[in-house]
């Protein structure tokens, strides 16, 4: 198998293997950046009934056309309790932000425009006339029942990823426990006799394992729970026992990396031949290249690129795809078009240049620039690269006329145009 196939071809087989995972029950605890897998309906209308939106006095807009005037106060009405009475012309109620409307009632009055000021002065006792010195409208500051939500309402469709206004949303509607899509949980194991864990002092020919970190890390940033494996050793025995620990887990992906490019893959595919299958595959990427895809007794297995930037790179378009697809996320990639500051030569594969952006305002573009050494061990220039640019498959020598996608890594903070 000589020749290189396509990313696209790549992405296509593999994406053939994911489903939409089942549906399990959270409580809204644990709720945040989870996938809704049923449509939410509002039992309740929200408010539930029509409330002040300030602090001051429930009246009757018609007895007020001659302000100002004196009413009578005929009770109070604090946050929490329902009025026992029902407000009559030439009468106000004493009301709190968020209580309820009393019968009679159809405006209030901010304590502010009324003689009664104890948001200021502190006095707290229920004075037996109030002076009110202007008019309202029926239906000033109140909040009419359902002005946000009717009760029957579809309030969040089936897919929507739960943050912060839609957890709050459920809790005000007494939704407390909510169907989602189960998180994939995805088996992270490396291999290789150099690896050494971070907590271990360096000998000589070692090297610390960067790698099941950082996909861990990718594999939470796109909705996924990593069981991550300390490395094993690049013998059958060690990998098989890895093999048997990850199943163990009952994981809907088993990820590894290193090993995919020649000799020691040996190791891996001896493995996999006894106890699933293997395609490997070279593809027309840089970085990357080699990338195992199969599955272990019916799990999907991803063997990645040993270094470090062509196993996060590789991640990002094979696995990311496929986690979201398990997961019912649809894609949040942001893209933006940008111009490169220096010509970059490529060697026809679909080149993924790590990219800082910096915004040309004279032209209204971006302009990218590659961040350091393009190595593919090198780690640091993804630390510091905002996004990926792609050369497409082909191109050998770019343009500074041509724009460029770039995917973004990360949210540019000096934000986009
Ligand atoms: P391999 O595919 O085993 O030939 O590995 C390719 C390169 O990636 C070698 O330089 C390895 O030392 C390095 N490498 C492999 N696994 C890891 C890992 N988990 N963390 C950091 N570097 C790794
Ligand atoms: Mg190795």
């Amino acid at each position: 198998m000589n020749s290189l196939i396509s990313v696209d071809a790549a992405l296509n087989q593999i994406l053939t293997s994911f489903r939409l995972l089942d549906i399990e029950d959270v409580s809204l605890d644990d709720a945040f950046n989870r996938v809704l897998a049923e449509a939410q309906f509002a039992a309740d209308s929200l408010p539930p009934f029509p409330n002040s939106s300030m602090d001051g006095f429930a009246v009757r807009a018609a007895d007020l056309h001659a302000a100002p005037i004196r009413l009578r106060v005929i009770g109070d009405i604090p946050a929490g309790k329902a009025p026992q009475f029902s407000v009559q012309a030439g009468e106000a109620a004493r009301i709190m932000t968020g209580a309820e409307m009393p019968e009679g009632a159809d405006a209030v009055v901010p304590v502010e425009v009324t003689d009664q000021n104890f948001r200021q002065t502190g006095e707290l006792d229920l004075p037996d006339f109030v002076q009110i010195n202007q008019p309202v409208k029926s239906g000033d500051y109140i909040r009419p029942r359902g002005e946000d939500v009717q009760a029957g309402q579809r309030v969040l469709a089936k897919g929507t990823l739960l943050g912060a206004a839609e957890i709050g949303l459920m809790a005000a509607l007494g939704i407390s426990r909510v169907p989602v899509i189960r998180q994939p949980r995805v088996a992270i194991l490396s291999t290789g006799d150099e690896l050494l864990s971070p907590d271990q002092p360096l000998t000589p020919g070692k090297i610390r394992d960067a790698n099941s970190y950082s996909l861990a890390t990718l594999v939470r940033q796109y909705g996924g729970i990593p069981i991550r494996f300390a490395p094993a050793a690049d013998s059958i025995d060690a990998v098989r026992i890895r093999f048997e620990e990850a199943l163990a887990e009952q994981p809907d992906v088993i990820l590894s990396s290193a090993g995919v490019s020649v000799g020691v893959f040996d190791v891996v595919r001896t493995v996999i031949a006894e106890i699933g299958h293997i395609d490997l595959w070279r593809i027309n990427i840089r970085p990357g290249k080699p990338l195992a895809f199969g599955q272990v007794r019916g799990v999907p297995f991803f063997g990645l690129p040993g270094n470090p930037v062509s196993a996060m790179v590789t991640f990002d378009v094979f696995v990311r795809p496929a986690l979201l697809n398990l997961g019912g996320r649809g894609d949040d990639a942001l893209i933006v078009e940008a111009a490169l500051e220096r010509p970059i030569r490529s060697d026809g594969r679909r080149t993924f240049v790590r990219v800082k952006l910096r915004r040309d305002t004279e032209h209204g573009r971006w302009i990218a620039s590659e961040t350091g050494t393009q190595s593919s061990g090198a780690l640091s220039s993804m630390v510091l690269a905002d996004g990926l640019l792609t050369i497409p498959e082909g191109l050998v020598e770019t343009s500074l006329e041509t724009l460029y996608s770039v995917r973004l890594l990360r949210p540019i903070v000096q934000g986009l145009p």
